[in-house]
């Protein structure tokens, strides 16, 4: 269970802006935050352990403007979202908006603010390699998303043996999925694993070819995205038993949001086809 926690009109003196007199002179700012968290815990036990401080989140909050200096808003904003996410586990989302009500306009106004929302979405990423030390490019990509703060709670299914999907000729894959959750956006996601496949020395020439590194994003909470080079859930997962047995070993009750199906339905639905195939 979701509670809200919010906090209003924290007032903190800083110096963030684009002109040489707010750098040096500093003006006033005032935060909004909205605090998604699992307070069921601190609800019943009443103990403080048990909660996000948020008297802590304000000191954090008032400590991170105050020492950091950003041009925008939009930078003070996300970045201090990002922060509060990574030291608070408790937070599983927020809303935060930042008012500058001084800023150097000359007209009348209440303020300008620049609000985001942020938080931990649960993923599952689908690891795939057929060429030189497969292992190797499996293991050492999952270890450097366990070093990046943008992702948390990474766990791997154990890895199989599969021949090669699509038609062309080459040896077989090792293949296995990733279940973690991440601050990233789907997009943002996109280019780090892409940034990963590069890393391992990737090189895009025949589609479905061989490759040191594949990662391929199959869910992002229940999200449905339908753009020109980024589609979640994965297109292709249903016919994919390299994709659906080491997804089922994570989550097997993961429901599909298009399929309305549970990960494990789906694996023994194209287990029921390879057999009537022969
Ligand atoms: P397949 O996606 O059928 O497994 P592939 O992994 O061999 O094929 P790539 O050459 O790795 O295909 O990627 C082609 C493009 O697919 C990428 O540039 C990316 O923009 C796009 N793409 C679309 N949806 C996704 C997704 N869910 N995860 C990763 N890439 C995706
Ligand atoms: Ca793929
Ligand atoms: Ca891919």
């Amino acid at each position: 269970m979701m509670n809200q926690i919010k906090i209003k009109n924290l007032k903190i003196f800083a110096y963030h802006g684009v002109y040489d007199q707010e750098k040096e002179q500093g003006q006033n700012f005032v935060v909004n935050a909205v605090l998604y968290v699992d307070t069921e815990g601190a609800g019943e036990s009443d103990q403080i352990a048990d909660a996000v401080d948020y008297g802590a989140v304000c000191l954090f909050m008032d400590e991170y403007l105050r020492e950091n200096r950003f041009d925008l808003l939009e930078a003070v904003t996300r970045h201090t979202a990002r922060e509060l996410l990574f030291a608070f586990p408790g937070i599983q989302k927020l809303e935060l908006e930042v008012e500058k009500p001084d800023a150097p306009i000359p007209l009348r106004f209440k303020s300008v603010s620049v609000r985001i929302e942020m938080g931990w979405h649960r993923i599952y990423v689908a690891l795939g390699s057929n060429m030189g030390d497969r292992l190797k490019f499996l293991e050492r990509a999952v270890s450097n998303l366990q070093e990046d703060p943008c992702f948390r709670n990474i766990r791997v299914s154990d890895y199989m043996e599969t021949a090669p999907y699509g038609g062309v000729e080459q040896d077989d894959f090792l293949n296995g999925v990733m279940e973690a959750e991440t601050i990233y956006s789907p997009r943002e996601l996109l280019k780090r694993l892409q940034r990963e496949e590069q890393l391992a020395g990737r090189v895009r020439d025949v589609r479905w070819g061989p490759r040191t590194l594949d990662l391929d994003i199959l869910f992002y909470d229940d999200l449905v995205l339908t753009e020109r080079d980024l589609f979640v859930p994965h297109l292709d997962m249903k016919n994919r038993k390299f994709v659906l047995e080491p997804l089922s070993e994570l989550a097997p009750f993961l429901v599909h949001p298009v399929y309305r199906r549970t990960v494990r339905e789906l694996l023994a639905e194209l287990d029921g086809k390879d057999a009537d195939a022969g």
